[in-house]
């Protein structure tokens, strides 16, 4: 359930669709993590990190106020919005960029849509001391002004997409180019439980800790387990993150959120595993939105981070076996959600996260007595003005 097998596989998905030349570079990149895995100065070092840079552990948060007025089941949140820079990235960002470093790679390449990816990993690579180049699209650049200047601030180069779309998807494709002139002294830092083998798995092992310690803060503050745990899913990292510590735990539902947008009758939304089917996208077999010829569709959420044709392929196969439930909310459950743990608890939530709130608000009446584990895996300030104008508050 919880290791890919040799091929790097969950069940029938992952694996590396790759040219040969890449696949080297990949099996290169799983030996050398394979290495750091085991090795304990490593994780001393990662461990570190994670207590003084990061501020782990982040709080488990008893949501008493927001109970009350949902008069059910009680909201726990595991607080990833608290971390340095603001999510739950900076997890496997960092795990990444030291991976990068030890292996003697000059530069670490990645794109970025909304810049949350971008600013984790410019953060990450100060911190390491390796050069970091960051692909985005124009128009993204232009919207999301603040997170430009931060990577400009912290060191990263910025590259702006004037190509296609201009936006993610452009992206992807110019920072893969740039990877591929030199892939043995690049490093592409995927930002999500997603891509080719040893990726989401790497990804999985940098974030896992996320529920490694919210099981632990749950045993010694309540003296149980949670009964069902929450979070959102776009390529899948914090559900992952969240779930992973949990998986042997048969007494634990576990639910992930996909966004449905406008509707999941509607071309709007970006629920991979509820409306998806398998195939294949950045080297992975996965549940895929994907049109005849198995090109991938265009997507949409209102959160910029949830905006993902694909899913990481442990999910694809905890879906098929049964072990996690995958439900969605809409744009409309989601702004809901933002406003109402913002005025209930002082507490803005990424409207990312805030798909799991919705999700954990919709069932909560009916739940008394339950304890609900939602991961709120970021914060929200990025998303302040949007709303504000939206919701005209
Ligand atoms: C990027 C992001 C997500 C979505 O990514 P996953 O890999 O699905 O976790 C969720 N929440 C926040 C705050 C993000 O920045």
């Amino acid at each position: 359930m919880t290791q890919p097998d040799s091929n790097g596989q969950f069940g029938a998905y992952g694996g590396q669709y790759l040219p040969p030349e890449l696949k080297q570079v990949m099996d290169d990149i799983a030996a050398a993590y394979e290495e750091i895995r085991n090795d304990p100065a490593f994780q001393q070092e990662l461990a570190d990190l994670q207590r003084h840079y990061v501020g782990r552990p982040s709080p488990l948060y008893f949501c008493r106020r927001l109970t009350e007025q949902l008069g059910g089941a009680e909201i726990y949140l595991k607080r990833e919005d608290l971390n340095h820079t603001g999510a739950h990235k900076i997890n496997h960002c960092l795990g990444e960029a030291l991976l990068a470093k030890k292996m003697g790679k000059t530069k670490i390449l990645a794109e970025t849509g909304a810049g949350q990816h971008g600013v984790a990993l410019s953060a990450a690579c100060a911190l390491v001391g390796i050069d970091c180049e960051i692909h985005m699209g124009s128009i993204d650049i232009a919207k999301q002004a603040p997170n430009v200047t931060r990577m400009k601030v912290m060191g990263a180069r910025l590259v702006s997409v004037e190509r296609g779309t201009k936006t993610l998807k452009d992206a992807v494709d110019s920072a893969f180019e740039e990877y591929l002139r030199d892939p043995q002294n690049f490093f592409y830092a995927i930002g999500s439980v997603v891509g080719p083998h040893p990726f989401p798995q790497m990804v999985r092992d940098f974030q896992q800790v996320v529920g490694e310690e919210a099981r632990e803060q749950f045993l010694t503050q309540y003296e149980c387990l949670p009964d069902t745990l929450i979070a959102c899913v776009g390529g899948g990292s914090n559900a992952m993150g969240l779930f992973t510590a949990f998986l042997d735990d048969t007494s634990v539902e576990i639910i992930g959120v996909e966004p449905s947008g406008h509707g999941l009758d509607t071309p709007n939304h970006a629920a991979s595993l509820t409306k998806g089917q398998p195939g294949v996208l950045h080297g992975m077999r996965c549940y895929l939105l994907q049109d005849d010829e198995g090109e991938p569709l265009p997507v949409y959420s209102i959160a910029s981070g949830l905006d993902y044709p694909g899913v990481g392929p442990q999910h694809s196969h905890l879906k098929d076996i049964g072990r996690v439930q995958y439900e969605t909310a809409s744009d409309d459950d989601c702004l809901n959600a933002f406003v109402t743990l913002s005025r209930c608890e002082g507490i803005i939530p990424a409207l990312e996260s805030a798909h799991a709130l919705a999700y954990a608000m919709r069932i909560a009446p009916q739940r008394p007595g339950k304890k609900l584990l939602i991961n709120l895996s970021g914060r929200g300030d990025k998303d302040i003005d949007f709303v504000a104008e939206r919701l005209q508050l």
